[in-house]
């Protein structure tokens, strides 16, 4: 199948839409702020989750692959993306859940269950093995034609598809911003930027959405094809709220007056800590300026039901 035919399919809305916002916070500093709507590509696939899976489900449908199996947590924006495209797709779905929700299923989880997905409860202690070699072998043994892809789908295949989000741009701009969780999204705009635009001037800041100094880095580096980039991107720590799906009112606020602000909705996960943390930069001078400002809004908004 060719890529354009797999987009029309689903009903993919690319290219996203690159708007300017001007929130009161922004406006007094001189800094120009886009946001790169990757929101709106689709009601129901969660933008960054799109970006990633692209190129992993045309290859899937190439090899008449007939059966996926994937990770994540109850909530999870990945696996409500691809458990959609699967059912969309004739795919079979097993998605492998961190914990047991089989007495009280998440929005997420009735959404699957009403896409016809396979839904595995596992411990947490089992759910650490995710990524390991050999409880994966054991996984491809139990079901020998299905395709695993990882948690988040933070693989190399996800790299060019995010990269994408760069080459749609239509100019370069100082800095990039995005949320980082499993780090294939800040990976594939490292290798985007490198593809399409020139990286000594445009500056990458992954905001990080949960407690992972180093480890992220770590994830990011290893997705990497080519290890030479470090010195266009690096990784804020400083608004994590505590870890992952953590929040407090200040946040919770925080995203309901940007809404009444932007008319943009955004949720406490992902998107409220990366738009929270670029007015607090920019509230600190972290931005020269004049400094023309890219975040992109990477969806999300599901698991705010
Ligand atoms: C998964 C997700 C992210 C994190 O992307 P990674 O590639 O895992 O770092 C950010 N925003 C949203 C809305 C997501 O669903």
């Amino acid at each position: 199948m060719k890529t354009k035919n797999l987009t029309t399919l689903l009903q993919i809305a690319t290219p996203s839409v690159e708007t300017i916002i001007q929130p009161d916070w922004a406006a007094k500093h001189g800094i120009t702020l886009t946001v790169k709507r990757d929101d709106l590509l689709h009601p129901v696939i969660s933008g960054n989750k799109w970006r990633k899976l692209k190129y992993a489900l045309l290859a899937a449908i190439e090899a008449n692959t007939k059966h996926i199996i994937s990770f994540g947590g109850g909530f999870s924006n990945h696996l409500h993306a691809l458990g959609f495209c699967c059912q969309q797709l004739n795919i079979q779905f097993t998605a492998i859940i961190r914990g047991d929700y089989s007495q009280n299923p998440s929005p997420m989880l009735q959404d699957l269950l009403n896409w016809n997905a396979n839904i595995q409860y596992v411990d947490r202690k089992t759910y650490q093995q995710r990524a390991e070699p050999d409880y994966l072998k054991m996984l491809q043994q139990q079901y020998p034609s299905a395709l695993l892809i990882p948690e988040g789908g933070s693989q190399l295949e996800a790299l060019q598809g995010v990269a994408e989000i760069v080459e749609e741009l239509s100019h370069s701009y100082d800095y990039v911003l995005a949320p980082v969780a499993s780090g294939g999204t800040l990976a594939g705009l490292i290798t985007g930027i490198s593809k399409y635009l020139e990286p000594i001037d445009c500056k990458i800041l992954g905001i990080a959405v949960l407690k992972g100094e180093g480890y992220l880095e770590q994830l990011v580096t290893d997705l990497l094809v080519k290890h030479d980039h470090s010195k266009s991107w690096q990784i804020n720590h400083d608004y994590h709220f505590g870890g992952y799906a953590k929040s407090n009112d200040n946040l919770a606020e925080f995203c309901r007056d940007f809404f009444q602000q932007t008319g943009i909705k955004i949720e406490p996960v992902y998107s409220g800590k990366l738009f929270f943390a670029l007015r607090e930069l920019i509230n600190k001078g972290y931005f020269p300026q004049k400094s023309r400002i890219l975040a992109l809004h990477t969806g999300g908004l599901q698991g705010a039901r």
